[in-house]
């Protein structure tokens, strides 16, 4: 008998899930526009809040595309391991995720156990 995580049903769910949520992502990396290359450069001359908070604009940007690279990452991996037949078994510690951890984060890789030793 195979120790299944899951019941079929959850299971699908969370494929569903990690499906969508890499297809959200991808349109998201896929749609985004160019930043507006240097429009005006003259007239914003000394003008040092405006450029302040522009940086801070791009910088918030740039952060959430690591972010989402991160996500992206992880949903292939735990795609992979929904093949391989390991999904819901901790990375570290190899002990079984609780269930509704999974369906809060479907593409975690490690148990609650271990992702707070990772924290602390
Ligand atoms: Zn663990």
């Amino acid at each position: 008998m195979t120790e299944h995580v899951l019941d079929d049903a959850s299971f699908a769910a969370l494929k569903e899930e990690l499906l969508r949520k890499r297809s959200e992502i991808m349109a998201l990396s896929t749609g985004t526009r160019p930043l507006p290359a240097s429009v005006d450069v003259n007239s914003r001359q000394g003008d040092l809040a405006d450029q302040a908070s522009g940086n801070n604009e791009v910088h918030i940007q740039l952060k959430l595309k690591q972010t989402d690279a991160k996500i992206l990452q992880a949903i292939e991996e735990a795609l992979f391991r929904m093949e391989k037949g390991t999904y819901g078994i901790c990375r570290d510690c190899g002990e079984t995720i609780a269930p509704a951890r999974l369906q809060a984060i479907p593409w975690t890789r490690v148990c609650i156990t271990c992702k707070e030793k990772q924290n602390s």
